[in-house]
């Protein structure tokens, strides 16, 4: 399964802006968005950025959004034809598929510091849906469906000491979460509204359908 495997915070130096993709990390003065200033783009010599034409920024906006959730090209670009189909606005659509990928849904439900750790647990085979082990983070989860940590799982230091971190941090409203057992329910599709990241979905689709 293909993934992103070059140094991930040069993502952030190149947007720009903190993407929050390495846990606890991002939250310390280590987080060399913190040292470096947010000016400075990846590369040995730390050139300027020069102006950024129309299809710069929707370059920057498609290539943010990708990164905040780790998806490839390809695989965005399917994410893309499918909001595309669907009713409703395509930019819509396009975050809330992204928003249901299984990974990003155990991200939000605390179980991990980031996506790529919820990807990892995931892949591990830590979780079910619908009392299935499912160990796909690109999984689609649907109203109705029901998530939850695997009863070998829950004794594992890392994901209790994930847990314990973010016990203040409140899931989103299309899901349903139960903190004492450690499952939830998915009630709704993701809204707009409900996806707290700062993209510009409609730069993305003028970008695809061009
Ligand atoms: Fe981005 Fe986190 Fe790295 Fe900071 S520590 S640059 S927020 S990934």
């Amino acid at each position: 399964m293909a993934r992103y495997t070059n140094a991930v915070c040069r993502q952030c130096r190149r947007e720009a802006q903190k993407l929050f993709l390495k846990g606890d990390k991002c939250f310390t003065p280590k987080c060399p968005m913190e040292k470096d200033g947010r000016d400075v783009p990846p590369g040995q010599h730390g050139r300027g950025r020069g102006k950024t034409s129309e299809y710069g920024l929707q370059l920057r906006e498609k290539q943010k959004a990708r990164r905040y959730y780790g998806i490839l090209e390809s695989q965005f670009r399917t994410y893309f034809k499918i909001a595309n189909r669907r009713p409703g606005m395509a930019g819509e659509n396009l975050l809330s598929i992204c928003e249901s990928r299984l990974d990003n849904t155990v991200y939000r439900l605390g179980f991990a510091m980031s996506r790529a750790e919820a990807r990892q647990l995931v892949n591990h085979g830590h979780f079910t849906v619908n009392g299935c082990k499912v160990n796909i983070p690109s999984f689609q989860v649907k109203p109705g469906m029901v998530i939850a940590l695997r009863e070998k799982s829950r004794n594992l230091e890392k994901i209790k000491a994930n847990v314990e971190a973010n016990a203040f941090r409140q899931p989103p409203k299309w899901l349903e979460y139960d903190a004492s057992n450690l499952i939830a329910k998915v009630v709704a599709a993701p809204a707009r509204e409900d996806i707290d990241l700062p993209i510009q979905e409609h730069l993305i689709i003028e970008l695809y359908s061009k």
